[in-house]
């Protein structure tokens, strides 16, 4: 069964056999959806958990999914296939690579500009009320968030990941859960993801048939931040703040005293000459510090 990081693997070869590439010939028996002009080039290929995209210059989208069965082979011009000739349910070939489908239960294409009313891959996200919604697929779709220094407060909004969640029940997750708002979503671990997203399921569930909504019911009034600004936090004892975020400004409530989980990295000393030249991430200060080392020592 291929997991996240095979189709990564997978997306990165594609990437580098097919991006630029013009297409020679495109096949797909079963395709759901236009197919790709023939002389149309590989813009780009990228994979969100186990979905694979390959986006073609002149605006067709194709979408594979591999389920338990599917795989993507590459190979060379009459190179021999691994597998089956009737097993192949998408071809993409041009003059270098011919990239192959193998067994993808879901094949399919839309053009970009359709993108955000597809039903499946136009980005709607499981709806968190539905006992059916698969929460997994969810807390994937938050940990393979395509923007990772989008805020967890913000990424939690967007409507492609689930939906469901709103402004309340933002605020009131982000608190359940002990996560900082402003961490980026790129950091927050695959296990914060799925208990983010469960309690989100479990909060909007267990108001579907009431008209109070309660979030919180040990503290009085039933939601532990949301309109609570300047009152004592239930958890910790620290003062819950309001802050206003993201593009539409809108209404945050949290506790700095204990949402401390992934909490985002200080902000810089950008007088500092030599802290601005290094980047936040550990691994971008280790970069630089290597530059410098080098430098001092040439
Ligand atoms: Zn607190």
């Amino acid at each position: 069964m291929p997991e996240g990081d095979t189709i990564h693997r997978a997306a990165a070869a594609m990437r580098t056999a097919l991006v630029g590439r013009t297409v020679t010939r495109f096949e797909a028996a079963r395709l759901v959806g236009p197919s790709p002009r023939i002389g149309a080039a590989v813009e780009r290929v990228s994979a969100h958990g186990k979905h694979l995209e390959i986006a073609f210059d002149d605006g067709i989208i194709l979408h594979t999914h591999m389920r338990m069965t599917g795989s993507w082979h590459l190979y060379r011009p009459g190179e021999k296939w691994r597998k089956r000739r009737h097993q192949a349910r998408a071809i993409i070939e041009t003059a270098e690579w011919i990239a192959v489908a193998f067994n993808a239960p879901i094949v399919e294409t839309w053009r970009e500009f359709d993108q955000n009313r597809h039903p499946r891959s136009g980005r709607l996200g499981p709806d968190l009320c539905d006992p059916a919604s698969d929460l997994h697929e969810c807390a994937a779709r938050l940990f393979h968030y395509d923007r990772g220094e989008t805020t967890i407060a913000e990424a939690l909004l967007d409507q492609r990941v689930m939906s469901g969640v709103g402004n309340v029940y933002r605020c009131e997750v982000l608190w359940a859960c002990g996560i900082h708002p402003w961490a980026p979503v790129g950091n927050v671990p695959q296990s914060a993801c799925l208990d983010l997203v469960v309690t989100a399921a479990n909060m909007l569930r267990a108001n579907l048939g009431s008209t109070a909504r309660v979030t919180a019911p040990e503290v009085p009034g039933g939601l532990a931040v949301y309109g609570r600004n300047g009152q004592k936090c239930a958890r910790c004892g620290d003062v819950v703040k309001l802050a206003k975020m993201g593009e539409m400004a809108r209404l945050l409530y949290w506790c700095p005293g204990c949402q401390t989980g992934c909490e985002p990295y200080p902000v810089r000393d950008v007088t500092d000459p030599l802290a601005r030249t290094i980047d936040p991430h550990p691994a971008g200060s280790r970069w630089v510090g290597d530059v410098l080392r080098n430098r001092d020592a040439s």
